[in-house]
């Protein structure tokens, strides 16, 4: 895909969704007029920008503007949920030009589900007549622990059945194209950063909301991976509030253990309130349970829409605390389980996190809902492929 100018100039073009010059191009990365040309001249014999508009701004003569050409790089990105699939066809500028939706009955099964991710994007590249050399790759964002080099789901602890899954290899075999996979709370970070149409220094956390709860960081306009690319892990934080015994890290107040469906379960049925549980419900079934849940309390029942609350306020005392540690300004919320619960939870979960905020007096935090909606970890995972494809970060040349 070229060398670290070419992915700079096209980052460049990339966030200028009004047209830039090649003049404007050379303040803004300090090329010299000949290097850009170069690479502009190959950009535009790939096809992958255009150099056809001018645009008159101000006095002086009218500049010629380089865009991206439309759908002449595509990526596709897929989250794997506990309960959903969630597919996007992605163009270079970031639109969504193709989605699709499938609530899977037997996710236990890795290989099949596997196999099904695989007939569905080839289904989805019929669809939108884009040929296979202009994809840059699949980007699947999954529940973490990961291991991104090798290809591997290691034990994500809400997904039975998924333990030391290789699921890179099979689709590549299978598409015949670039795969890769992250972490969900990493893909979503990710997407929320390339999905901002400005360059400008960022830094944020992304509190994802999913089965489980986990946190992307992003220092500096980049994503913080950690050393093993699992950073985020925010689901045993202490919240100060006694729930059950965590088997994972011992404790009793960790946010896994107050957030989860079995505490939640027995919270409501001392309050009056019968939601199904059992010991030996599987990970469909929890998800129900919390769907019905959350069904009540946007129905207006009282104490299923106080149990969110209470379940998202500890989601917010935990991100209140690394917002702490990194002297961060602004949190972003998002993923499968925000957009159902957000309506209800929203205050609380803010008024934890301002409670928690020691550094108030320095500077503000800033708490917003994520513009990209429940598709972010699918938006996310094609972000990331083209990321590790054309994007001159660090980070992205090592990938390649
Ligand atoms: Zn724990």
């Amino acid at each position: 895909m070229g060398d670290f100018n070419q992915a700079v100039i096209l980052e460049s073009i990339r966030r200028a969704p009004e047209g830039i010059s090649r003049v404007e191009l050379a303040s803004l990365t300090g090329l010299s007029p000949q290097t850009i040309s170069n690479v502009v001249r190959r950009l535009l014999d790939d096809g992958i920008v255009r150099e056809d508009r001018t645009v008159v701004s101000g006095p002086g003569k009218p500049r010629t503007v380089l865009e991206l050409e439309g759908n002449r790089l595509v990526s596709i990105g897929i989250h794997l949920d506990p309960s959903v699939l969630t597919f996007v066809v992605m163009n270079l500028r970031g639109d969504v030009i193709r989605e699709r939706r499938i609530d899977v009955p037997n996710l236990e099964v890795a290989s099949e589900t596997i196999e099904l991710m695989g007939n569905t994007v080839k289904e989805l590249i019929a669809e939108v007549r884009i040929p296979k050399k202009h994809i840059v790759g699949v980007g699947i964002a999954v529940p973490g622990p990961v291991n991104i080099e090798e290809g591997m789901i290691l034990n994500p602890p809400l997904l039975d059945g998924w333990a030391d899954v290789d699921i890179v290899a099979p689709l590549r075999k299978m598409l015949r194209l670039q795969v890769i996979v992250e972490k969900d709370t990493i893909a979503s970070a990710i997407g929320e950063l390339w999905q901002a149409k400005e360059e400008k220094s960022e830094d944020f956390i992304f509190v994802y909301c999913g089965h489980g709860f986990g946190a992307g960081i992003v220092l500096d306009s980049d994503v913080h991976r950690g050393s093993s690319n699992n950073a985020g892990e925010i689901g045993h934080y202490s919240t100060g509030k006694k729930s059950l015994l965590c088997e994972e890290c011992g404790a009793d107040d960790c946010l896994a253990a107050g957030t989860s469906y079995e505490f939640i379960a027995k919270q409501a049925k001392e309050r009056g309130l019968d939601l199904p549980y059992s010991d030996d419900m599987g990970p469909e079934q929890r998800s129900e349970g919390i769907n019905h849940l959350i069904s009540l309390g946007q129905e207006g029942n009282e104490i299923a829409a106080a149990l969110l609350q209470e379940s998202m306020s500890k989601v917010g005392e935990v991100a209140g605390q690394l917002a702490n540690s990194l002297d961060i300004g602004q949190i972003v919320f998002g993923g499968p389980q925000w957009e159902q619960v957000k309506e209800i939870c929203e205050e609380s979960i803010t008024a934890a996190i301002t409670r928690r905020f020691a550094l108030r007096t320095v500077h503000e935090i800033e708490t917003r809902t994520s513009e990209l909606g429940s598709q972010v970890g699918a938006i996310g995972g094609a972000c990331a492929v083209m990321d590790a494809s054309l994007s001159p970060k660090a980070t992205a040349l090592l990938l390649r």
